[in-house]
């Protein structure tokens, strides 16, 4: 017989991975760990109950979402303190991953108390391993934020990063998202957009930037469901020669003022030309 994947002799602590979609998407070792803790940590007890369920799971559950996070931890560290053992999991993916858990992570972590990986979906490694885009260097930035003029300034901030860039979206803000990269980040941009990942209606949607919001923009059914944007690195460098120094000082100066005048300014402190900087602060270079 094989030994048993929990231990019973000190409380520890497993961030368990469960499918992003389809429910055999979860490993043997997920699932042993789920029947052997002696309690699981759900973002929606309901939710999970589905899932477990499907893989006869009858351990109980407690709730842990972002609004009692911060309320509960207190009572799990106690828990795990007697030694026992907990798993934590999210309604999809690898919990933490824009999902709730970093308090107790966190403070599991200060007071020494053994806190175990299980392994396997994640939305965001899923879309980049199907996307065709580089993945040898890449940055994840969760959602973006929910108003346009935040989400235009966070999207100018990575404008000009030489790294494949990963977001989240919901299906209420894809289009926005995109149409806003489209102003920001330019036409010509690759870019792929992984919808409804493992499920029924799994589609990926890809090319630049430009001819992929017309295609979703004309189409309501394509922007139903749950979205991975993976947006190509900036190649503009080598297109036009602006140093990457003038760029970042760009990027600083809109963060902190209108475009216009934070072009001018970035113009007379770099010695480009101002209406270069404008047009990359644009996004229309
Ligand atoms: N912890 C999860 C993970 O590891 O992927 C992410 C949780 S976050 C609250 C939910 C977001 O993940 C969705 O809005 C969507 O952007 C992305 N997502 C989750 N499942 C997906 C799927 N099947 N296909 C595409 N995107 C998905």
């Amino acid at each position: 017989m094989s030994e048993p994947e929990v231990s019973n002799s000190r409380g520890a602590l497993y961030i368990v991975s469960t499918p992003i979609g389809n429910l055999d998407d979860i490993s043997l070792r997920a699932i042993q760990v789920l029947q052997q803790v002696d309690r699981i940590a759900a973002e929606d007890t309901r939710h999970s109950r589905r899932l477990l369920q499907h893989h006869g799971i009858d351990t109980p559950m407690l709730a842990l979402h972002e609004h009692n996070e911060r309320k509960v931890v207190h009572g799990i560290l106690q828990m795990l303190g007697e030694g026992k053992s907990l798993a934590l999991i999210s309604d999809a993916g690898t919990p933490l991953i824009s999902d709730p858990g970093f308090p107790l992570v966190r403070a599991c972590r200060e007071q020494g108390i053994r806190v175990s990986p299980v392994p396997g979906p994640s939305a965001l490694i899923a879309a980049l391993s199907i996307s065709g885009l580089p993945v040898d260097a890449f940055c994840f930035h969760g959602f973006l934020p929910r108003t346009s003029a935040a989400r235009k300034g966070k999207l100018a901030e990575v404008q000009a990063t030489k790294s494949t860039q990963v977001f989240y979206e919901s299906s209420h803000r894809i289009l926005y998202a995109l149409q806003d990269m489209l102003e920001v980040l330019g036409g010509e941009r690759d870019v792929c957009v992984a919808r409804e990942l493992t499920k029924q209606y799994e589609e990926v949607i890809q090319g630049k930037l430009q001819e992929v919001v017309t295609s979703m923009a004309v189409d309501a059914m394509r922007q139903r469901g749950e979205f991975v944007i993976v947006v190509a690195a900036s190649n503009v460098e080598e297109e036009d020669g602006l140093s990457m120094e003038s760029r970042r000082i760009l990027e600083l100066l809109l963060g902190e003022l209108p475009l216009k005048q934070a072009a001018s300014l970035a113009a007379k402190i770099t010695g480009e030309k101002k209406n270069r900087l404008y047009q990359l602060a644009l996004g229309k270079d």
